[in-house]
């Protein structure tokens, strides 16, 4: 019997298992694809890492250690996985994602400088915002390249001892006298406790998040920019910007793999079975994101490179769960990242892994807590 299983080997699972066996555990990952892969929501090459955090101040503890994981993860598997490449909130004066960018910078002391459009615009000259636009500039956003942070925590684990099966997919589990046992298609295998990090799958997995977490699916687009060099990660800031079209995130072109570009909430549409994602991207996918590049980007807009379809699972207020599955007290559950959780899997392994090993928290985790849903009605 192992000391934990994780299942579901994708971005927060992968941090897991890493911190787990590294606590000396006997730990075994079960993950339904290859590790990684481009059906979930860790896929598409690179995840923006920012400290000035719109979404709120209380992440940016989390925030910090999760860079200090990055950077060990790399001196661990000899990868540069955490590129910095300055971050850009941007928005109206007085926007959510303004105002929030700031308040992280000051509650936390972040260094960090306010610029008008214009200002970006001349700083950074693949940009072109319009007057009316602010950005709060920190030097500490970048990226995570998300398959390799995958691979690398998986291979690490697997060289502390764990047991890594893939291409098999849990059907479900029990408990039963010592622990619990996990079905799946090739069998059985049983631990004392469990750790589920499914993703956008996790409802058929903990029943009563079925109603909580809902998958959306999201689409990346990534173009041949018309002046490459503008678009260099040394020159080109990663955003997050909340514009009257919409809010979009982007990247440089890394290793030039071209500029890259989403919006949150895509077409907002709800996936009721992410077995039936429809995965082929469309012209009216693509429409939108030619709309947010024409406006504040026109000198990336050349042709079309890739675009691939991936899903968020959101939670019903854009917040974490990070919590024990209700009623069980030896089963915990990572879920609901709701499109900005990468960046931490490298902490949340650590959070998973504390949890598992009843290890007092280092971090302040209420924010993340089920119990939030009974004052919110869900
Ligand atoms: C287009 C897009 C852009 C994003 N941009 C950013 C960004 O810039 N910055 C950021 O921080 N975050 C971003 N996110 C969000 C971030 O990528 C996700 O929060 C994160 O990848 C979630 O990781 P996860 O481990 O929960 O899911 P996954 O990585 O999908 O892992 C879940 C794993 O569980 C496995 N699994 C599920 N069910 C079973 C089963 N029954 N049996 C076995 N295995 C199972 C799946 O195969 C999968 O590998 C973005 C997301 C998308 C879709």
């Amino acid at each position: 019997m192992y000391d934990a299983i994780v299942i579901g080997v994708g971005g927060m699972g992968s941090a897991t298992l890493y911190h787990l066996a590294r606590s000396g555990c006997s730990v075994l990952g079960l993950e339904r694809y290859g590790i990684p892969h481009a059906y979930g929501s860790s896929h598409g090459s690179t995840r923006i890492i920012r400290l000035a955090y719109s979404e709120g101040p209380e992440y940016v503890p989390l925030l910090r250690a999760a860079y200090r994981y990055w950077r060990d993860l790399e001196g661990i598997s000899g990868r540069a996985i955490l590129h910095k490449t300055g971050g850009l909130d941007i928005g109206p004066e007085g926007s959510w994602t303004v105002e929030g960018s700031r308040a992280s910078c000051v509650e936390h002391g972040l260094e960090f400088e306010e610029l008008a459009g214009k200002e970006v615009n001349s700083r950074f000259p693949g940009y072109r915002l319009p007057s009316g636009m602010r950005a709060i500039h920190q030097p500490d956003g970048g990226y995570v390249l998300s398959e390799v942070a995958i691979a690398a925590y998986a291979s690490a684990a697997l060289g502390l001892g764990a047991n890594v099966v893939t291409d098999v997919v849990v059907r479900g589990w029990t408990r039963h006298s010592a622990g619990f046992r996990v079905d799946t298609t090739t069998g059985e295998f049983e631990a004392k406790r469990l750790v589920i990090t499914a993703g956008a799958w996790v409802g058929n997995l903990v029943p009563a998040l079925r109603q909580i977490c809902t998958a959306e699916r999201q689409v990346m687009l990534w173009t041949d920019p018309l002046s490459p060099a503008r678009f260099e990660p040394g020159r080109f800031p990663v955003f997050n910007m909340e514009s009257p079209l919409g809010r979009f995130y982007g990247f440089p072109s890394h290793r030039a793999e071209g500029f890259k570009i989403g919006k949150y909430y895509h077409l907002k549409q709800r996936v009721d079975d992410p077995d039936h994602l429809a995965r082929e991207c469309r012209p009216e996918d693509e429409a939108v994101l030619r709309e947010g590049i024409e406006e504040y980007f026109p000198l990336a807009n050349g042709a079309t490179r890739k675009m691939a379809v991936c899903m968020f699972t959101n939670s019903p207020d854009g917040h974490f769960i990070l919590d024990r599955c209700p009623g069980e007290s030896d089963v915990f559950v990572a879920a609901g990242f709701s499109g900005h959780g990468f960046k931490f899997c490298s902490v949340i392994g650590k959070v998973m892994a504390q949890f598992c090993l009843d290890s007092p928290p280092t971090w302040d985790l209420q924010r993340f807590s089920l119990t939030r849903g009974r004052t919110n009605g869900w």
